[in-house]
């Protein structure tokens, strides 16, 4: 008040003046500066520089560290030091996000306890869990190759399964059923048929003067003609036909549910198939052979009770039938119903 630019302010004034700068310190909002402190030069700064606090202190209460400080002595200072270390513990709170684990705060107490474990903790954590990771992947990775090891194992037995079951089951040379198979799949034919009273044509099959053939074009040749036969009835004969190399360059058929005339028409298509194609002998040449074929017809509501006894008989019927065929002249289907009849 000895300023000489101050007025002097009357004790009644003084309360007003005090009673303003009370306000604003506790209220929230902002009280226009009253003329009686623009009158007094250091009521004046006074109330600059609480406003200039106010601002400060409220920006920094929402979070705002930005504000330019312009206050100056030991709050002024002080604040400044707070928004500095704030910032600064901000920075480092990016740091530790963007993976720096070596930030430490230094300042603030408690708190820099309390963030300075967290980081070592979280860095601890984060390791924890990048180890895992690695070790989970080094797992996975076992469990692949495992796995790829175990497919190519199962692959390799199923095909060599595929093989075995093949040679215990088929003929090397033309690729049909083996006859101990034919015999197996034949008799689970006829005990279907007996049981539902179904029906079926029993076919042989024996190449004409095959012994010819041999000696003339020599006995690689003569499985050439056998491979082929194979062939062309595989080609010519439906999936559910059961056929088989019944030995030497006899062949033997089963046609499930085809009775007499349709088993005759099918034979016959085999057998003029068989003649019109030529084999091709390993020298390119083609020539012609022909086969007879001997058909018998299964019913199974008049068969053998004993399924095993009626598969023999049937291909003894068939045989027969076949045996007339060649008698016959050959190249020809004959069935046993001419054979009973002769
Ligand atoms: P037919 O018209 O009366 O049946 O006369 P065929 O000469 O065909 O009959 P035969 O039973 O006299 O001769 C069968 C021949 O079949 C004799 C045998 O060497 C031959 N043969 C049997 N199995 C094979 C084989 O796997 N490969 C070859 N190349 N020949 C075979
Ligand atoms: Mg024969
Ligand atoms: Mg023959």
């Amino acid at each position: 008040m000895s300023d000489n630019n101050d007025k002097h302010i009357e004790s009644a004034s003084l309360d007003e003046a005090l009673e303003f700068i009370y306000k604003l310190i506790y209220s929230t909002s902002l009280p226009l500066k009253p003329d009686l402190l623009k009158e007094n030069d250091k009521l004046s700064r006074i109330y600059d520089y609480l406003v200039e606090l106010r601002g400060v202190v409220s920006a920094f209460s929402k979070g705002d560290f930005s504000p330019d400080i312009k206050i100056k002595g030991f709050l002024g200072g002080s604040l400044k030091n707070l928004q500095a270390n704030l910032c600064h513990l901000i920075w480092q709170v990016e740091m530790v996000a963007s993976g720096d684990f070596s930030q430490r705060v230094e300042f603030m107490g408690e708190f820099a306890t309390a963030f300075n474990s967290m980081v070592v903790r979280l860095h601890r954590s984060l390791e924890d869990l990048r180890q895992q990771e690695e070790l989970l992947t080094s797992f996975t990775e076992n469990l692949k190759q495992e796995i790829a090891v175990r497919i190519k194992a199962e692959e390799a037995l199923r095909l060599s399964e595929e093989r075995y079951k093949a040679l215990a089951t088929l003929d090397p040379l033309t690729g049909q059923y083996n006859r101990r198979q034919f015999f197996h799949l034949a008799i689970a034919e006829f005990a279907r048929i007996q049981r539902c009273k179904g029906i079926m044509s029993l076919c042989m099959l024996d190449v004409d003067m095959f012994k010819k053939f041999n000696d003339t074009y020599g006995h690689l040749n003569g499985d050439i003609c056998l491979r082929h036969i194979a062939e062309i009835s595989r080609a010519s004969l439906r999936k559910m036909d059961i056929q088989g190399r019944y030995g030497g360059e006899e062949f033997i058929f089963i046609f499930p549910e085809t009775d007499h005339d349709n088993g005759m028409l099918v034979a016959e298509r085999l057998r003029s198939t068989l003649a019109s194609t030529p084999v091709k002998l390993e020298d390119g040449k083609e020539v012609f052979v022909t086969a007879s074929i001997g058909l018998t017809e299964v019913r199974g509501d008049n068969m053998n009770p004993d399924v095993e006894q009626a598969l023999r008989d049937s291909i003894q019927a068939a045989d027969d039938a076949l045996y007339k065929a060649k008698a016959d002249g050959r190249n020809r289907v004959v069935s046993s119903r001419d054979v009973k009849a002769a």
